[in-house]
């Protein structure tokens, strides 16, 4: 069952993906080596708490952390904890919030300190997947071309689009239908219309598509150890151009500071 939001509800679910963005640029400020991860996810709690929102990952299926924490390998759904980053390393932090009864859900995949030339184009391929992605979501089209434009970016340029997870609905719920796949076909999959609200986020790895979940049941890494990187953004279907709810021009802006 697809919900499409009205005009009032689409304004509530900026709001709280508005967060998302704010809590994803304080993470930035903190992202260095030595850092845990359990400490960016203290920080991001905090945030999104003194901000009157709800960490929506917190207690979804019993996961124990506000939000999911990914380094190198990990695609997506580490859990926090002692490891320190390390420089060179890139770190995939996913965060969700729910405020006024709506969710929000965005993600980025950071740099710590300077990475490698070929781990930096995976990262600029990723986040600019996502955009190709959106481009290609508008009302009229189907959730194919979605998935289809994403694969196809990556593909041409040597990387493979992890299979066993997807994007998906999103509104009172953090998983609404329909599922939005980062490969399909032009032309199949549901039908786009105006107020359907979807998380696209393209998991993208530099060897092989295949991936293992950890001992810990959560983390999601990628069977040959490459790396992989995770962009996330929600959006709202309409007409022409989608409205993206969720931002990283907090994020961007800190780290050009940093820079
Ligand atoms: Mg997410
Ligand atoms: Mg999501």
């Amino acid at each position: 069952m697809i919900y499409l939001k009205t005009d009032e509800e689409i304004e509530l679910m900026r709001v709280a993906n508005l967060l998302v963005g704010a809590t994803l640029a304080e993470i930035a400020k903190h992202i260095a080596p030595e850092v845990t991860t359990l400490q960016l996810d203290k920080i991001g709690e905090e945030f999104i708490r003194d901000h009157g929102a709800i960490p929506l990952f917190k207690g979804y299926n019993d996961f124990p952390n506000a939000l999911c924490i990914s380094v190198n390998e990990n695609v997506v759904h580490g859990i926090p904890g002692d490891y320190r980053l390390q420089e060179g390393d890139i770190v995939s932090v996913d965060c969700g919030t729910q405020i006024n009864g709506y969710c929000g859900d965005s993600a980025y995949t950071f740099e710590v300190g300077e990475v490698s030339p070929a781990v930096k184009k995976l990262l600029q391929t990723t986040k600019e997947s996502l955009y190709v992605g959106i481009n290609a979501a508008m009302e009229g089209k189907r959730i194919g071309d979605i998935g289809n434009a994403i694969q196809h970016y990556c593909e041409e340029r040597g990387y493979s689009v992890v299979r066993d997870l997807v994007g998906h609905g999103i509104g009172r719920k953090m998983h609404e239908d329909p599922e939005v796949p980062n490969y399909g076909k032009k032309g199949y999959g549901a039908l786009l219309r105006s107020g359907m609200c979807i998380a696209i986020e393209p998991m993208i790895n530099m060897g092989k598509k295949n991936v293992k979940i950890e001992k810990d049941k959560w983390t999601v890494r990628t069977a040959d150890r490459r790396p992989s990187a995770h962009f996330e953004h929600t959006i709202a279907i309409r007409q022409g151009k989608a409205d993206i709810l969720s931002t990283f021009d907090l994020i961007d802006e800190v780290i050009k500071n940093k820079n």
